[in-house]
């Protein structure tokens, strides 16, 4: 399999493309007249930049929304690279190798599962289109080769912040909750927003040890009030990739059910082979750490 057809390429708008490793995580390449950005750099499974170049012939920045493995493998790949201030350390230690395992562990699982998925669709369900088919896994990941080089991000990028592109603009949203160092970018006035991680729709996973319920609660309240500014929202992962703005309400209302103390947990595990609590809704979950109780009233808010 050539490289680029790991990539499965949509464009959005014109000069706005998502570039999605199906069942893995999703990037977006957004240009302007002057420069791109690049909206994280994926897995990297392959190289990305070559897809990049192909699509635009501008100078690119990438920008992280956060430091975790599945959104910076090819940030190595660019001489510009911005990431919320929380985020440079992460980035520049690298990945830890429990977590390479552990999601090289998950997406062997992941392919095998979906071959069985796709024939149950094509006989029963007819769901799936083909940024929905994980592809054949690349060699790195069959024989254990896969890694992520740590990089020392060349600026930072802070709640607020603007990115003039040349006719548009991409404005940062700090969203932390599930990380410390999420940004969340909008396309100023063009109605779209990318969530990364912030947005989700499987599990949204605040189980880390630096996740945190409250905030996510407070990102996701922030996100929501602005939402007749979207058309679409954007989220790095699973299957339903894009959704309405009216999403963000339906997550704080679950937010505001979870930190009640009135929803129920059951035991799952996360991509990287912890064991969590799972709080679900229709549509969408939440991992917690396991035990994982409301911090007091006066905290949450
Ligand atoms: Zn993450
Ligand atoms: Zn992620």
């Amino acid at each position: 399999m050539a490289d680029h057809e790991w990539f499965h390429v949509q464009a959005l708008a014109p000069g706005v493309w998502q570039l999605t490793e199906p069942g893995h995580v999703c990037t977006w390449l957004v240009a302007g007249t002057e420069r791109a950005v690049l909206i994280d750099t994926g897995c990297g499974f392959v190289p990305i930049r070559p897809l990049v170049q192909a699509l635009t012939a501008l100078p690119v920045t990438v920008v992280n929304t956060h430091h975790h493995v599945d959104h910076v493998g090819g940030d190595h790949e660019f001489d510009e690279v911005l990431i919320h201030e929380a985020g440079v350390a992460g980035l520049a230690a690298g990945v830890a190798a429990k977590h390479l395992t552990g999601y090289r562990e998950y997406a062997l699982a992941q392919e095998e599962a979906a071959a069985a998925y796709a024939q149950l669709d094509a006989r029963f369900f007819h769901l799936q289109r083909d940024e929905h088919r994980p592809r054949p896994l690349p060699a790195c990941v069959r024989d254990g080769t896969w890694a992520i080089e740590p990089v020392a991000a060349t600026g930072t990028i802070a709640d607020g912040d603007v990115i003039d592109l040349g006719g548009r603009t991409l404005r940062a949203l700090h969203t932390p909750g599930h990380s410390p160092a999420d940004v969340s970018l909008e396309l100023v006035g063009e109605g779209l927003l990318f969530g990364g991680d912030t947005v989700n729709t499987g599990p949204v996973y605040v189980q880390n040890p630096d996740s945190s319920v409250p905030q996510l609660r407070a990102s996701l309240a922030l996100l929501a009030a602005r939402s007749q500014d979207w058309r679409r929202v954007f989220c790095s992962h699973f299957m339903r990739t894009a959704v309405p703005p009216s999403y963000l309400h339906a997550q704080v209302a679950a937010l505001d059910e979870l930190l009640a103390g009135t929803v129920a947990r059951t035991p799952a595990v996360d991509c990287v082979g912890t064991a969590v609590d799972e709080a679900s809704f229709d549509g969408f979950s939440f991992f917690l750490p396991l035990g994982w109780l409301p911090p007091a009233t006066n905290e949450t808010h």
